[in-house]
């Protein structure tokens, strides 16, 4: 028996009652092959059907009786899906994220896989007879015009696929290309294809060597020696235009000499062209994409290319941390405090936290590069978890835009009720004359969500929690999320009884009617939801808009990012404090990088920048400090209010959310849920001591897609003992709850309360 392989498989099906290992019989004529990560073909249950699964362990022995198992019965691959180096990431987000282990696994197999998706294969032509081809096609050419072309094609440009071959010699038919293979003359042989994704991607010829200034230099030092001793997690600390895509670019070409590879993550490919050309002028046929815009085939094809190691370099969004890179050097992910790196699909993991373990498994170092850190992301630097790197200068010391803050309740008492103030009135208007171009972003976050005065921007909140009420439409009240709280919804301002106080919002096509309006010669052009869901909708407007065909861009939250056009001197905000009124603790931060990263987008050019933000609640500390670009100030004031109210970093929130489309039993579930978690943390001391708050309360989106939404949230002290144990009371609450009819999902990292 001493000589027996076992195997430890979980299977591609995604039940709790089958998350769990199972052992299998690893036959003689698989041994030698078999290897951790592979995808194998085993039987299973009764009628032992023929299912998948992956290799998860290899053991000389099992507790399992023998006459009880089963053998292996083939392998799917003959290479590991999953680099088993990467293995124990999949076993650390299982307990992390509370998912199933296949749920975990499926992030590491590429894209279409599961359906089914191979290597595209494509018929290429060969010379086969070496000498006298020329007079070879002398010979037939009486007989056969295309047969002669053919042949004098392929003596200049040997190996030539079928179809474009075809099409040089005038539209040869199959027919001739057979005739010639009967012959002996030439051979035509299936060939692999690579799809590549940037066949229209045409390279920067003009790539200059910058001079780095003394703040790069800086930030590269220091990173590299990290790099040197493989460990480390770098904050890159530097204002809009500090250029740290230029320090990106020389950390990965450090790695490369050190014969290391590199994953560059970007909140979404197609928001951010301009970083993800950079990487491609600079290092071309070494950089693999991953792309959501891919198709499977291509990204099927890119996650080849990186398994084999023809590539150095990955460039992607989120789920590019689960790229197979070997010898992995370092990770960066650029605009690090965007929410985009959530993921709101089980495994709901935040891709800093994973990249942080997978940099760590892998010796590599992790830099998390941003204008605007999370509040988490700084505290942990103020707490030398991580090291701070700032970069306060823009290149070339160009300043940053200064921010006019235009107060609207003041255009209200003027007799303004357009969107648009005086003051960005006047600008749009220059911004024309000069020839120049704008963005104007409408922050959407929140709409129609909280109920405000128009005349002196007091907003209703809660007396309990200081969070703004929710309005519901449904039977006209205001509630609080976080307490349960209601209040019947105001006519009059509690404030300065004025009758101007109502739920709030505007759509990005009412500002786009408005402009035409008042600015009837300006070329606006919309990027919204609406405008860019078809593929490559997004290139093409800010293509468009970079060629100066349009004089405003104008949009929602995907105008703020990363884009970096000269001529553009002026942004504007409008309605900047929407995000300031959810029921969330973090809208004053997400206020607060909104506005500062869009803000950025101006005067990156030859001329100087202007920012015009229009708010209803000027006083705020968010825009206050944004408008004056001082991220310390806010931070400060920031954390301070998170200290006292004992929210994020200062404590931890888990959130289980319950979906369903019976109300009443989603209601119960809620509850219930609530009385077991109270009930069982009672019962141990520790678990005891951490707990902070625990409630169950309709979610803020109370009903999405028929489906109602409640959450008990559970607020706990920060520690590792203490989330330790409640990783362990959540896990057995699941498995409690886990015949329950509704959807029960776990998030020990919710970035969103809504
Ligand atoms: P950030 O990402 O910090 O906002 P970018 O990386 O977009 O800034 O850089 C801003 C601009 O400055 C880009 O156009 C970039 O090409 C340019 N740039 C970067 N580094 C230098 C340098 N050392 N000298 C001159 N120009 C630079
Ligand atoms: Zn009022
Ligand atoms: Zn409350």
């Amino acid at each position: 028996m001493s000589d027996k392989m076992f195997a430890g498989v979980i299977i591609d099906q995604a039940h709790p009652a089958l998350d769990k290992i199972f052992h299998y019989i690893v036959p003689d004529n698989l041994r030698d092959k078999i290897q951790l990560g592979m995808r194998v073909l085993v039987p299973f249950g009764i009628g032992n059907k023929t299912i998948e699964g992956y290799i998860m362990s290899l053991d000389k022995e099992t507790q399992v009786p023998y006459n009880k198992l089963k053998s292996i019965k083939k392998l799917m691959d003959p290479f590991p899906l999953i680099l088993p180096e990467l293995i124990p990431l999949v076993w650390w987000m299982k307990k992390e994220y509370h998912c199933l282990t296949i749920e975990a696994i499926r992030c590491f197999i590429p894209p279409g896989l599961r359906r089914n998706i191979t290597e595209k294969q494509e018929k290429v032509v060969f010379l086969k007879a070496e000498n006298n081809i020329l007079g070879k096609a002398a010979l037939v050419e009486p007989r056969s015009k295309y047969m002669a072309e053919i042949l004098r094609i392929l003596d200049e440009r040997d190996g030539i696929p079928l179809a474009e071959l075809a099409d040089i010699a005038g539209g040869a038919p199959l027919s001739s290309f057979k005739s010639l293979e009967k012959k002996g003359w030439i051979s035509i042989e299936d060939q692999e294809v690579y799809r590549n994704p940037w066949d229209h991607f045409i390279p920067n010829s003009d790539l200059v060597e910058v001079e780095l200034t003394q703040e790069q230099k800086n930030a590269i030092d220091i990173i590299r020696k990290g790099m040197s001793k493989s460990q480390g997690v770098f904050l890159l600390h530097g204002v809009t235009g500090s250029g740290k895509t230029e320090v990106y670019i020389h950390l990965v070409e450090k790695a490369l000499k050190d014969n290391k590879r590199a994953i560059i993550l970007v909140p979404e490919i197609s928001l951010t062209p301009q970083t993800v050309g950079h990487f491609k002028d600079r290092f071309g046929e070494e950089v693999a994409i991953l792309h959501s815009a891919l198709s499977p085939g291509e990204r099927f094809d890119e996650w080849r290319r990186i398994y084999n190691c023809q590539v150095n370099i990955v460039v992607g969004a989120r789920s590019a941390i689960f790229a197979p890179v070997r010898d992995l050097g370092i990770i960066i992910i650029d605009e690090a405090h965007e929410d985009s790196y959530k993921s709101e699909a089980s495994p709901r993991y935040h891709t800093t936290e994973l990249a942080k373990q997978r940099s760590k498994e892998q010796g590599a170092v992790l830099v998390l590069g941003t204008a605007t850190p999370s509040l988490e992301d700084f505290y942990n630097s103020e707490q030398n978890h991580y090291y701070r790197i700032p970069m306060d200068h823009r290149i070339d010391d160009k300043p940053l835009p200064q921010v006019e803050v235009v107060d609207m309740r003041m255009e209200i008492k003027k007799g303004n009720r357009s969107i648009f103030s005086q003051k960005l009135y006047d600008e749009l208007r220059g911004i024309l004359l000069r020839r120049e171009q704008a963005i104007i972003l409408l922050n959407r976050r929140g709409y129609a969500q909280f109920v405000s005065c128009r005349a002196c921007g007091y907003v209703v909140k809660c007396d309990n929690c200081d969070i703004s009420l929710t309005y519901h439409s449904k039977n006209n009240i205001l509630k609080c999320h976080y307490c349960g709280d209601t209040k019947p919804y105001p006519n009059i301002c509690p404030e300065c009884k004025s009758p101007y106080i109502k739920h709030f919002g505007v759509g990005t096509q009412r500002v786009e009617q408005e402009i035409k309006k008042i600015l009837p010669p300006a070329r606006i052009v919309r990027m919204d939801m609406d405008t860019t869901s078809t593929k490559g909708a997004h290139q093409r407007i800010l293509d468009a808009f970079r060629q100066k065909e349009y004089d405003i861009l104008l949009g929602t939250q995907m105008v703020a990012k990363g884009l970096d056009f000269p001529d553009v001197t002026l942004v504007g905000v409008i309605a900047a404090d929407t995000a300031l009124n959810l029921p969330d603790y973090r809208s004053s931060e997400k206020t607060f990088q909104l506005i500062t990263q869009v803000a950025g987008r101006a005067g990156r050019g030859q001329r100087k920048g202007k920012v015009i933000v229009q708010t209803y609640q000027p006083e705020h500390y968010s825009i206050q400090y944004a408008s004056r670009h001082d991220y310390k100030g806010f931070y400060d004031e920031e954390i301070t209010i998170r200290k006292q109210f004992n929210y994020p970093p200062f404590s931890h929130i888990i959130r289980i959310l319950i979906s369903g489309e019976d109300e009443k039993s989603v209601i119960n579930t809620a509850i219930g849920i609530e009385k077991w978690m109270k009930h069982n943390i009672t019962k141990d001391t520790i678990i005891k001591t951490g707990l902070l708050e625990i409630g169950a309360y309709p979610a803020p989106l109370e009903r999405i897609k028929n489906k109602y939404r409640w959450h008990v949230l559970i607020r706990i002290r920060k520690d590792r003992i203490f989330l330790e144990r409640y990783h362990e009371v959540v896990d057995q609450c699941q498995k409690e709850f886990l015949n329950n009819s509704n959807t029960i999902v776990v998030d020990f990292y919710p970035t969103s309360l809504l």
